[in-house]
């Protein structure tokens, strides 16, 4: 399964895709900068975005600031769950607003 690289605020992140820790949907792996996914997980969307808002929380900053981890996964886990549960509106508005 081939994937296209995010590019967050500058990093090239790559999603992969293979067997891990059953236990894992998947992880951001902030040394590398790659978001890793297991291909047997349900939801992979869904599991993809919450990586992305690890990563972008990574890219800008915010793993300094002495959040907790804790209150990290719900934050990252609410804007997934809202981008997932509404992607084909926000496709929708998107290309509504940029018609001429
Ligand atoms: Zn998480």
């Amino acid at each position: 399964m081939k994937l296209k690289k995010f590019n967050i605020f500058g990093w090239s992140v790559p999603v992969l895709c293979m067997v891990i820790d059953e236990n894992l949907h998947g992880f951001f792996d902030s040394a590398k900068k790659e978001i890793v996914m297991h291909k047997n997980a349900d939801e992979k969307f869904h599991t993809m975005m919450h990586e992305f808002g690890h990563a972008v929380w990574f890219r800008t900053g915010m793993n300094q600031t002495g959040i907790p981890i804790s209150m990290q996964e719900i934050i990252v886990e609410n804007f997934a769950s809202a981008f997932v549960e509404n992607f084909n509106e926000i496709c929708y508005n998107k290309k509504t607003l940029e018609k001429k």
